[in-house]
């Protein structure tokens, strides 16, 4: 077992680290300032495109793109991906910067593994160089999401196209004024095998008939630029050429899309819990009350230790998960990469909430990341499954897996 970063690793955490501190964590006020006021509202930071160039010409660009892609990715695998992600998840929204923020990612990963030559050279090649946006269209109101074989939305050949009907919401990126692509799951087939009945396509965002029906806020914020969404799909039209793998292969595409994403979002995670972490710790060493620091209180320590340890917990039990994927596959590594889907964001959450604590009023307040951590891995806890549902497919895997070994 090795528990040291490869040299090739250490090198990019450093150039990561370093462009973090000259470019980043500088400008991160000025970036929530402008996307919190009201008249920016679905506009573009105008400081993203000038970082997105900086990172490119630094060569941090694409890190998450697990194989090789011609020019376009380093090749890292996920295990080599996980402190870096981790460092990008201290400041959520820089990962745009480096070309690593969901939904983007997952979708590239879709395109890059089950996409048509034609397919990537539309969508993939501008996705993976950062001209262009996208949404993931999975969610409908009306029924239980997290079971997919509930999703009604439909998907019918006709002719040389495919009509398409039906209602999602909660759906990320759409308002961003760079999304161009949505990759859409609805029904196909409506009897035969429940999971060979979905499918997966291609949908521009500005195709006709699919209209925003209200823009839904989190915990109060409109998350703009990108935003979620409601969206109605009223005869949507595309050509045949833009179902991806194949009619009822919906489900395949899924599994092979949210394995990675659900591990990306939990290593930045880790990145939010350590950062929470850090702040806790300064304040509590800066912070006078009753005649003592904050930090000799037994109680502040005890936050704090608890906080550590369950932040190395989720570590090392992602760089696990991130390993048996590179080397077992995601399928092999499902029971991890559920476990690591129920652990991290709620550690991170649990451990925001201290640091708030530690801090106060200020705590809550848009002074530090305390606040932004802990409302955002709130809802990572229901983003790419709630962790019930992952609870409950580790539970029946570890069940039948401990019935069948013959251990004493
Ligand atoms: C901020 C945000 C961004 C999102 N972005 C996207 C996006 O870009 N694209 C997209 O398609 N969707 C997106 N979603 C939707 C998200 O993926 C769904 O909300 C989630 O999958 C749950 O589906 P649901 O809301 O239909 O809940 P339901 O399926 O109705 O489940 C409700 C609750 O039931 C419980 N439950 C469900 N199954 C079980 C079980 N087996 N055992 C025990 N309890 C269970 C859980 O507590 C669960 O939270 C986003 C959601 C949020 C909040």
């Amino acid at each position: 077992m090795q528990f040291e970063h490869s040299d090739k690793v250490k090198n990019l955490l450093a150039r990561l680290e370093a462009f973090m501190d000259e470019h980043i964590y500088p400008v991160e006020q000025a970036y929530y300032d402008f996307v919190h006021d009201q008249q920016n509202l679905w506009a573009e930071w105008p400081g993203m495109e000038p970082l997105k160039e900086k990172a490119r010409a630094a060569g941090l660009w694409n890190l998450f793109l697990p194989h090789e892609y011609g020019a376009w990715s380093p090749g890292l695998t996920n295990l080599e991906y996980a402190p870096l992600a981790e460092v990008m998840g201290r400041v959520p929204w820089s990962s745009q910067v480096f070309n690593c923020s969901a939904p983007d990612t997952g979708n590239m990963e879709v395109l890059a593994k089950f996409g048509s030559p034609e397919q990537q050279e539309l969508w993939l090649k501008p996705l993976l160089a950062g001209e262009i946006r996208s949404a993931y269209v999975m969610t409908e109101p009306q029924v239980a999401s997290s079971d997919a074989t509930n999703l009604e939305l439909s998907i019918i050949p006709d002719g040389d196209e495919y009509v398409i009907n039906g209602r999602k919401w909660w759906i990320s990126n759409a308002m961003h004024p760079r999304c161009e692509i949505m990759i859409v799951m609805g029904k196909t087939f409506f009897e035969g095998p429940r999971h060979s009945q979905h499918s997966q396509i291609l949908v521009p965002r500005d195709t006709p008939g699919v209209t925003v029906v209200r823009h839904l806020k989190v915990f109060g914020s409109s998350n703009s630029p990108g935003g979620e969404v409601e969206l109605r799909f009223d005869n949507v039209r595309v050509p045949k050429q833009n179902m991806i793998l194949g009619e009822g292969r919906g489900f395949e595409i899924a599994q092979g899309r949210l394995g990675p994403g659900r591990i990306h979002h939990c290593m930045r995670s880790i990145g939010q819990a350590q950062r929470a972490l850090e702040w806790m710790a300064r304040r509590a060493d800066s912070r006078v009350a009753f005649g003592k620091k904050l930090a000799d209180q037994s109680s502040v320590r005890q936050d704090v230790a608890r906080s550590f340890c369950e932040v190395e917990m989720a570590r090392l039990l992602t760089l696990k998960a991130a390993d048996a994927m590179d080397r077992l596959g995601n399928k092999a590594a499902r029971d991890l990469i559920a476990a690591i889907k129920v652990v991290a964001p709620s550690m991170a959450q649990q451990v925001a909430d201290r640091a708030i604590q530690v801090h106060g009023g200020m705590g809550v307040s848009e002074d530090g990341p305390m606040a932004y951590f802990f409302t955002l891995n709130r809802y990572v806890r229901l983003t790419d499954g709630p962790e019930e549902v992952h609870m409950s497919q580790l539970g029946k895997i570890k069940i039948a897996e401990y019935v069948a070994s013959n251990a004493r």
